[in-house]
Parts: structure tokens; C-alpha cells; sequence
């Protein structure tokens, strides 16, 4: 059976990817506050992500991040310069 990708999900939205959501806002919480993305800011930058067309199965498509891990630190940023 082919692989089914979902576009405008992030690893949140995906059954397959709560665990390694899980470990996504684990890796954020750990991130010292001067390199972690404020929360308002991380979650406009997934909102851009939701509506991109390089997202597929919470991956972008340009670099091969999970979007949400990308997201998390405030000093990485789209490669497509979106955020
Ligand atoms: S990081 Fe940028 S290019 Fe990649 S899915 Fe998000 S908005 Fe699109």
C-alpha cells in the first residue's frame, strides 16, 4: 500500500507522529529561553507552514526538517524566507 501524504499537517495533526511530537516539545522545552522561539512567533511560523506547498507529511519539502523542530529556534529560520 502506497504511502499517503498529508499536506498542512504538522507531527501534532498526524496519528503516526504523536510520539515524535512528544519529543519535538520536549526538545523545544529544553531549549535555553535566549535560542527558543517565543510561543506567538512559533506558532505564526506553523501557520505559514500549513498554508506552504512544500509541506508534506510535517516536512518541508525545500530543507527535510520537520517543520515544528525548524520552528523551534528562534534564530533558524524558512528557507524559503517566509518566516
Ligand atoms: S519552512 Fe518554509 S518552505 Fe518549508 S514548509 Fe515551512 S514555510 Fe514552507
Amino acid at each position: 500500500m502506497s504511502e499517503v501524504k498529508c499536506r498542512r499537517c504538522l507531527l501534532n495533526e498526524l496519528a503516526q507522529g504523536r510520539e515524535l511530537y512528544e519529543s519535538v516539545r520536549a526538545y523545544r522545552a529544553e531549549l535555553p529561553p535566549e535560542e527558543r522561539t517565543e510561543d506567538r512567533e512559533f506558532e505564526a511560523r506553523l501557520r505559514e507552514c500549513r498554508e506552504c506547498g512544500y509541506l508534506a507529511n510535517a516536512t518541508c519539502m525545500q530543507c527535510g526538517c520537520f517543520v515544528e523542530i525548524r520552528a523551534a529556534k528562534r534564530d533558524i529560520h524558512c528557507p524559503m524566507l517566509k518566516w
